[in-house]
Parts: C-alpha cells; structure tokens; sequence
C-alpha cells in the first residue's frame, strides 16, 4: 500500500481523509500549510500528494513545482475551469472540487496509484489470494471460479476495506450508474462470495445501509 501526504489546512477535512485512507490499508502522513507540507516531502518522500490549492504560507500552486515527481492529486474548494487547467498544466494528475464524496477521492487515488505502478496488486487473507491483475482468486494454489461481477464486488469490498458501502453506492460501482435492476442483485452476489470463499465473518452486514469488508 502506498504512504500518502495529505496537504489541507482544514482540520477537519484533513483527519476525514487520513482516516478512510488508513481504513483501506494506506498509510498516512499530515501537513497543514504550505512549509510544513515541503519539509515532509523532503524528508519522507510519500507515493502521492493530496494537495488543497488555498493554504497558508504556499499555496498548492506554489508547491507542486516543488514537489518533483511525485504525483499529485489537487482538493480545492475553487470549481473554476480556470483552476483545473492551471492545476492539470503545472503536473497534478487529477483534480477533485470539493465538497467531494470520500468515495470518489479513494477511487481517484487507485487510479493515480495504478498509473504511476504504485499499486495493491495482490491482497491476501485467510488463505486466499486476491490477484488484481489478473482478476482471479486463489486458495490453496488452485483458482476459485468467480463470474465477473462477483469478482468485481469482492474486488470494491476489499479495496473499501473497512468502509461501509451502501448497496446503491455498491451497485454504481460494481454496476455502473445505468444498471437498471434493483438493489437485492447485491445481496444475492455477497450471498455468493461469502458461501464460495468462506467470507461470512469478513463481509459484514451493516444493518439497513449494506455491507462492509473488514480486514
Ligand atoms: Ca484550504
């Protein structure tokens, strides 16, 4: 898993954001205005950046020419296309406005993790293998059969690790946003992996919401 700076002089926001990236297995480090966030980079030289633009002492603008290569992911309250260009032209890799959705920061952060090959290929836990590469699952050396979709569940499970996702929140991601069928689809898959692989304890029913992978 990757270790990722967090830029953000809100407090608030900055804990929330640690807090569900250290739940899916990343670790984390905090800084809160511009100097400090250099002198971290400087010294512990993290996989990824999560830079707010408005900071005190160096704005995330001012920063990323400073940062070198690592990748960077800009959070700023500025919706403006003007911003956006400014912020993709100086390096960052993507861009999230905020407020945002936890759920899109994470997704964002695989997606930068995986370009630059800084990430998960492989988790393993109770025996079994999960190869996200190849998309296949493993136990005790021979495949376990899984249909797509329910590779892709487990898959959005255990990359959430110890978040609860809703079942509506599930199917827009295993899915997608058209998927026209209802939210019981999910149940029946999670039935499925839990009964193939053994996950009763792993993938836990969040009453009246829907399921959380723990690890
Ligand atoms: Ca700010």
């Amino acid at each position: 898993m990757a270790h990722i700076l967090i830029v953000e002089d809100e407090v608030s926001i900055n804990r929330l954001i640690s807090k569900n990236l250290t739940l899916i297995g990343h670790t984390c480090a905090s800084a809160y205005d511009g100097p400090s966030a250099l002198q971290i980079i400087r010294t512990s030289s993290p996989d990824l950046i999560i830079l707010d633009v408005m900071l005190p002492g160096l704005s995330g603008f001012d920063l990323i020419p400073l940062v070198g290569e690592l990748p960077v992911i800009f959070v700023t309250a500025k919706a403006g296309l003007e911003d956006k260009l400014k912020g993709l032209s100086l390096g960052a890799e993507d861009y999230v406005v905020k407020p945002f959705e936890m759920q899109e920061l994470l997704a964002r952060v695989r997606v930068v993790l995986r370009r630059t090959r800084r990430e998960e290929k492989r988790v393993c836990f109770d025996g079994l293998t999960l190869d996200l590469n190849s998309r296949k699952v493993f136990r005790s050396g021979g495949e376990v059969e899984l249909t797509p979709k329910e590779f892709s569940l487990l898959e959005t499970l255990v990359l959430n690790r110890n978040i609860a996702l809703s079942r509506e929140k599930l199917i827009e991601l295993v899915w997608g946003f058209d998927y026209m069928g209802d939210t019981r689809t999910v149940d029946v898959h999670v039935q499925q992996l839990r009964q193939k692989l053994g996950l009763r304890d792993r993938i836990r029913t969040v009453y009246k919401m829907g399921y959380r992978f723990e690890l």
